[in-house]
């Protein structure tokens, strides 16, 4: 199943368009992405009967962010081999685990603002968990998860580095807009293997990042069972899997966003993302 959200209702992708949920369901789920989250067990067995539905909308509607109402937002890092590699770092022994702020998530298209002069991409896939709980094994993890989503872990690496030995990995990664989602929330049963998901992202016009999920470290369900011995899992967190090789970062020298720049992020199945970049304030009132 494929799912968007329009004007901040929940809305199942079909070849002729658009399925309204709340609508198809009499009012029964919906008409937030949240309410369907919460009640995901039910509504899956209702799906079948909701995707026979009268379509609303045109599939071109389809450009809102996914979520606004997470409370949790979790993201990995060094957790692509390929990654760890031009790192140089050893591939870590547990996941790496640090979190985006709520208030970062943004739309899948529209301008990217750019606080500083060291915004970065990381094009990731992310897991947005339906069932939440705790202590989950990895068995059990993908009855926990609602679906995929393509993601960008945008992320200012001057203020991401700040504090030396205690870098400020949240806030660096949680300015506005710095996590978009989308455009499409999809069900892990969709992909001819749920381990092995193409991901990529371009910047004007050059490919930076082309991968698959079969290289993480740490797999999804891994992932899922790792956080939730520790916290409790609710429906609509956000996992962020880690992003693959070929950020500004790692390039010779470091190159960021510039004003202008147009960054266009890559999910097949999972929808494409666009974003123009455009100067932001700068967080701390310096013009430098
Ligand atoms: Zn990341």
């Amino acid at each position: 199943m494929r799912a968007t959200v329009v004007d901040g209702r929940f809305q199942l992708v079909v070849e002729r368009g658009l399925i309204d949920v709340h609508i198809a369901s009499s009012g029964r789920f919906g008409p937030s992405i949240d309410d369907v989250l919460h009640n995901w067990h039910d509504f899956l067995l209702e799906l079948p009967i909701l995707l026979a539905a009268p379509t609303h909308r045109a599939q071109d509607g389809a450009t809102d962010g996914l979520l606004t109402g997470s409370r949790q937002v979790f993201a990995v890092g060094l957790n692509y081999r390929q990654h760890a590699l031009e790192s140089g770092l050893p591939l870590p022994t547990v996941p790496l685990v640090f979190t985006k702020y709520p208030s970062s998530l943004g739309s899948p298209r529209g301008t990217l603002e750019l606080p500083t002069d060291a915004v970065d991409w990381e094009v990731e896939l992310a897991v947005v968990v339906g069932p939440g709980g705790r202590n989950i094994t990895p068995d059990e993890a993908w009855a926990h998860i609602a679906g995929f989503c393509l993601a960008q872990d945008y992320s200012a690496r001057d203020v991401q580095m700040a504090g030396g030995s205690a870098p400020q990995f949240s806030l660096g990664k949680s300015f506005r807009g710095f996590l978009p989602l989308g455009p499409f929330l999809v069900t892990p049963d969709e992909f001819a293997d749920r381990n092995d998901i193409p991901i990529g992202c371009s910047v004007n016009g050059v490919l930076r990042q082309s991968s698959s999920t079969a290289d993480l470290v740490f797999d999804v369900a891994e992932l899922v069972a790792y956080l939730s011995r520790i916290v409790e899992l609710h429906p609509g967190d956000v996992i962020l899997t880690g992003t693959p090789s070929g950020v500004g970062l790692g390039m010779r020298p470091p190159t960021y966003l510039r004003p202008g720049d147009v960054v266009e992020t890559h999910g097949g199945m999972l929808g494409d993302m666009r974003h123009d970049c455009v100067a932001g304030d700068p967080p701390f009132g310096s013009t430098s």
